[in-house]
């Protein structure tokens, strides 16, 4: 491993500056033992960052979009370089198996500011023409102004990429607060930023969210207020925000539907569910992780799911071919915990993988699978975060879709058969922002990412993003 120094220091101004609220204690998951300690930005440097961005809205919003390109480029040309050092402090403040941070979020993480940086130049709309006779109609797509970025800690890095870069991309300057648990990777994209972009134009600030993200939340000049987290934070958001009537942006939880019919291909359905129910241990909001299986299928299904979920490694950040990490912390762990205890309780459903805590350091919980849940459990319902997939039997197609919107969240969903029909005629009627087709989880820069229901309706990634990110605007001239 090489010798990395945690960064503590935030962003204000163009100036590195160490919180003045109480410090927070950062630790490594695998271990429980401290990584670092970050103190908070107290409520004036929470203004003096909001200020900074103000002042630099004017200045960055007259910038053409090929100049907003270049040092969108430059920085993900940054984020590779020290793509090491950043995959190592994401594996360590989230317990992250090192290789995968490294392979898997870095590489998408510097493609999305690419992606932005391209799509800047490229914005279409409404042609310009006399709608009215004698009058020539115009649109504008212009920055809101400053925006606050407030991001969650099960992909710290890559949310702060997909919230700050279509805004910056935009025309917009921001205040980026990333999660109280995890803000070393926000704060070395600090670093970077600080040598890239005109002071102001990135601001980031640490803290919890009661202490800062509410008065950045209520900040009068903040314009815009784009959150990834948890739907209560979303609600506490949105009544914060309704003071100055801000924009929001809301990317909530999810509760994501896995549709296997009798046709599907099963070891298909098997190896990917062992992959997308349990990526970085459970913790996110599209897993794999509420199944409903066909009549025929299911007792196989349950019976090799549980098989290949037992054969994923658990362990510490660089264990030779670990698979899957602890939970972010002691807290996460005994709520997924309790979840399972609960479902035991029941009677009715059953452990058939996993289904404990690992004794020893750190916050490890075994992968598990339960098996005969109902449309009615709190297992079936509920967002568990963690490495846990519940399986369901379904009689019909119709049924199978009404158990699927029968949900409270609206993100991602899949179905697994190879009936192209039936797969097209279950993806159209299902109410997720997202539906895979035998597959679940891919993600892509140009496509849009974001939900229905209480999961919000922000969309991350895509030209979507960068029109929420930004005003259409009518220009009329009288000829
Ligand atoms: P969280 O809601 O606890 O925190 C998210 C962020 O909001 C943190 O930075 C936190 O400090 C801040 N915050 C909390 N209260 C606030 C307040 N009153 N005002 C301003 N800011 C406040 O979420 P988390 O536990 O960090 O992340 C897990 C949640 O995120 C899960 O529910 C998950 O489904 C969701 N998530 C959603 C997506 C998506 O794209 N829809 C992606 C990743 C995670």
């Amino acid at each position: 491993m090489t010798e990395l120094n945690l960064p503590t220091k935030m962003l204000i101004d163009g100036q590195f500056v160490l919180g003045e609220g109480e410090a927070e204690r950062v630790l490594n998951p695998a271990t429980g033992e401290l990584l670092a300690s970050v103190p908070e930005a107290s409520v004036d440097q929470v203004h003096k960052a909001v200020s900074a961005a103000h002042r630099a809205f004017d200045a960055w919003s007259e910038t053409t979009p090929v100049d907003r390109s270049r040092l969108l480029l430059k920085l993900a040309d940054a984020i590779e370089t020290r793509a090491a050092d950043f995959a190592r402090l994401e594996s360590l403040n989230c317990g992250k198996p090192y290789l995968r941070a490294l392979g898997d979020e870095i590489p998408a993480i510097a493609d999305c500011y690419r992606y932005f940086a391209g799509a800047a130049r490229c914005m279409i709309g409404s042609v310009t023409n006399e709608y009215l006779a004698g009058h020539t109609s115009m649109i504008r797509r212009d920055p809101i102004g400053v925006v606050a970025s407030i991001a969650p800690w099960n992909y710290p890095l890559m949310m702060a990429a997909w919230k700050t870069a279509p805004a910056l991309a935009a025309g917009n300057t921001g205040v980026l607060k990333p999660s109280e648990q995890t803000p070393l990777t926000s704060l070395l994209l600090a670093e970077l930023a600080a040598e890239i972009f005109p002071k102001g134009v990135f601001n980031v600030i640490c803290g919890r969210g009661p202490t800062v993200g509410q008065p950045l939340v209520e900040h009068p000049k903040v314009a815009m207020v784009s959150v990834t987290g948890d739907v209560a934070t979303g609600r506490k958001i949105l009544q914060a925000a309704t003071g100055t009537l801000k924009r929001t942006h809301l990317e909530l939880g999810g509760k994501a539907p896995v549709i296997v019919f009798d046709d599907a291909d099963l070891t298909a359905v098997v190896e990917g569910i062992r992959t997308f129910g349990y990526y970085n241990a459970g913790q996110d909001c599209t897993a794999a992780c509420r199944l409903y299986a066909g009549a025929k299928v299911y007792d196989r299904l349950v019976a090799d799911l549980s098989s290949a979920v037992k054969t994923l490694k658990m362990g510490t950040q660089d264990e030779p071919e670990v698979e899957i990490g602890p939970l972010i912390s002691d807290r996460q762990r005994n709520r997924v915990a309790s979840f399972v205890e609960r479902a035991q309780m029941t009677g009715h459903m059953e452990i058939t993988a996993g289904g404990k805590l690992r004794a020893g350091a750190g916050f490890f919980y075994e992968p598990t699978v339960i098996a005969g849940a109902r449309q009615d459990d709190e297992i079936v319902k509920r967002e568990v975060f963690g490495p846990v997939v519940s399986v369901t039997r379904f009689s019909d197609a119709e049924q199978a879709i009404a158990w699927a919107n029968d949900s409270d969240y609206g993100l991602a969903s899949s179905v697994w058969t190879q009936d192209v029909g039936r797969a097209m005629r279950v993806a159209k009627k299902l109410q997720y922002g997202c539906t895979w087709i035998n597959t679940h989880f891919m993600l892509v820069n140009e496509m849009p990412h974001g939900g229905l229901k209480s999961s919000g309706y922000g969309k991350d990634m895509s030209m979507y993003a960068l029109e929420d990110y930004t005003v259409a605007r009518h220009v009329m001239v009288k000829l």
